[in-house]
């Protein structure tokens, strides 16, 4: 034997440590999520749901969301003759995320077959999606969102719509005619100015084909391989949008040269980018001078998918959280089973199960725009619900990554990818205090919004008394205008609770409802999870969260 080098040996045999969260059915294990889209309406896809839910717990899709994480885009911005090719290459696994999501329908599936709960099934798919994978959810969101501007203007939606609503997802970096399906971007933020898109520096000048030149920069330009982008410049009645494609119609590379890419913390596998336009080709989309209202209506859907996706987030948290618990043993019992850890673990459910509730039910609102108290909720409850859920996201996956110990913060495990991504959705489309003074604009403009909210809560007035003692208290707080802008973030936070708390009593059972209305809306909140009061029905909340 060589003593310098002796055989490898192992010292001692691994116990005690869990194994990895694979081939489980992610919807099978979510009963609020299940429950939820089926009183939302799309009870219809629950088959449809189980088998998407086998695929995302799969071993292979797991792999997926890992490899296109850990192998992140690279920038291609010459071919090795020197000529500008501003390219991205993307690890095969991306590709495969993208194709499964175009393939569910999950960027248009609801408005190639519109139907009652179509919004709410493509919900359902897009939590379980996030659970393994976000970067891609970022093309497939500004889709979804651009497909409703697009439809307004004609000489667009005639080439691009079909190419839209297709179920194919086509990787080739070649003009759109020649594509099977495309994916839209979007193009506001500038150095100077992120939330106040008016800001804009980009110009636009009309030509005299009818087409428009683009001449600016762009700081954050997400996923650039995408075959179009919507972009906001300044024209000569004001903020205008354009609708700029990465090959103009003759064929020629649009004049959109990405600078580099952001070196962002988290959201590795999808590309972000600063570009600049130089002189690019683009059409007006919408009144010109009416830019933010064109992009806004984009912009709703995008805040949807916020909302969404950070439950799905906090959904993957919980679950490996749960998984990890039920296996580890500390102090001679599982810690699944120790007292303080399922006061931990419940609080995040009941937090994850009222996240889930609140944006399955905004769904629904997207699925009835026609009626007016759903469309009048949907302008109030999107800002309110990406406001809300976003914001919890990362304070919950930061513990569910404690309750992994040491290997939570190791990145051979799902924990620190989730804790990267866990922040994006609050920031993004939106930052938190723009969210807020959106819902003060939405009760300014819209008073009735605040009525159809109301409605939503009122019925479930004496399922408990701390709940309609908190109601009381914050129709008293509705009334009170003064300093209401910087009271927004509270006011917001209250309503969220409000709802929350509303939609679990009337749908959760009672352990579950009551355990949220007697932490969040009592007054006395503790303020980590893991302080529910000693008379919750731990068990029953445990065992709802991660049936076995
Ligand atoms: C990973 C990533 C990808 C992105 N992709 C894209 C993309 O594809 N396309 C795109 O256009 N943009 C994109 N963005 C940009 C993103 O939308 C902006 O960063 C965001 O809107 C905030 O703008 P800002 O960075 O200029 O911050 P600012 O506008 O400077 O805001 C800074 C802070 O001030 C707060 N604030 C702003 N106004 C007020 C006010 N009136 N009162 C109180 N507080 C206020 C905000 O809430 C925020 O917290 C991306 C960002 C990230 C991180």
């Amino acid at each position: 034997m060589d003593a310098k080098h002796p055989p490898l040996m192992a010292t001692h045999e691994v116990i005690n440590q869990a194994h990895a969260l694979e081939n489980y059915n992610a919807y099978a294990r979510n009963i609020p999520l299940q429950e939820a889209a089926a009183r939302e309406g799309a009870g219809w896809a629950h088959d449809w749901l189980m088998a998407r839910g086998a695929e995302v717990g799969s071993a292979e899709w797991i792999e997926h969301g890992r490899l296109a994480n850990v192998n992140a885009p690279q920038l291609r911005l010459f071919d090795r003759y020197g000529n500008r090719r501003d390219e991205v290459e993307f690890h095969p696994s991306w590709h495969e995320c993208l194709g499964w999501l175009k393939r569910h329908g999950c960027d248009t599936g609801p408005w190639a077959e519109p139907k009652k709960g179509a919004h709410v099934a493509r919900a359902a798919a897009y939590v379980m999606f996030a659970e393994i994978e976000d970067g891609s959810l970022c093309p497939t969101t500004m889709t979804y969102g651009a497909v409703p501007v697009l439809k307004h203007v004609p000489e667009i939606a005639r080439d691009w719509m079909p190419l839209l609503l297709s179920r194919e997802y086509d990787r080739r970096f070649i003009p759109a005619a020649q594509k099977k399906g495309v994916l839209i971007g979007m193009g506001l933020t500038e150095k100077q100015g992120g939330s106040d898109v008016r800001a804009n520096t980009t110009r636009a000048e009309q030509l005299s084909d009818g087409s428009w030149r683009i001449v600016g920069h762009k700081w954050f330009l997400s996923a650039p391989m995408c075959d179009a982008f919507l972009v906001t410049a300044q024209s000569p009645k004001g903020l205008s949008c354009f609708f700029v494609p990465r090959w103009t119609p003759d064929g020629r590379l649009n004049e959109i040269r990405i600078q580099r890419f952001k070196d962002k913390m988290g959201d590795r596998s999808n590309a972000g980018a600063e570009a600049e336009f130089w002189g690019s080709t683009g059409w007006l989309v919408g009144e010109e001078g009416r830019g933010i209202p064109t992009v806004l209506e984009m912009g709703v859907y995008t805040r949807l998918d916020c909302a969404i996706g950070s439950t799905g987030i906090m959904r993957a948290a919980l679950s490996q959280a749960m998984h990890h618990t039920s296996l580890r043993a500390a102090f001679g019992k599982l810690l699944r089973q120790q007292p303080l850890m399922q006061n931990v673990l419940a609080d995040m459910a009941l937090e994850v199960e009222a996240a889930t509730a609140l944006s399955l039910r905004l769904a629904r609102a997207f699925d009835a725009q026609e009626d007016e108290a759903e469309s009048q909720l949907r302008r109030i409850l999107t800002p309110l619900a990406k406001y809300w859920i976003c914001k919890r996201c990362p304070t919950l996956v930061a513990e569910a990554m404690e309750v992994h110990g040491g290997n939570g913060y190791v990145e051979e495990g799902p924990m620190p990818r989730l804790f990267r991504q866990s922040p994006l959705n609050s920031i993004w489309e939106g930052s938190g205090n723009v969210m807020c003074l959106d819902v003060l604009r939405a009760m300014a403009k819209h008073p009735r919004s605040v009525e159809f909210l109301m409605a939503e809560i009122e019925p479930a007035f004496g399922k408990s008394a701390v709940f309609d003692r908190w109601v009381s208290w914050l129709k008293d707080e509705l009334q009170d205008a003064d300093a209401i802008e910087s009271r927004a973030r509270r006011l917001v936070q209250d309503l969220a609770l409000a709802l929350q708390g509303a939609l679990l009593l009337r749908f959760a059972p009672d352990y579950v409802a009551q355990a949220f209305c007697a932490t969040r809306l009592a007054g006395d909140w503790g303020y980590a999870f893991g302080t529910l009061p000693k008379n919750s029905d731990f068990e029953s909340i445990l065992k709802r969260a991660w049936p076995e």
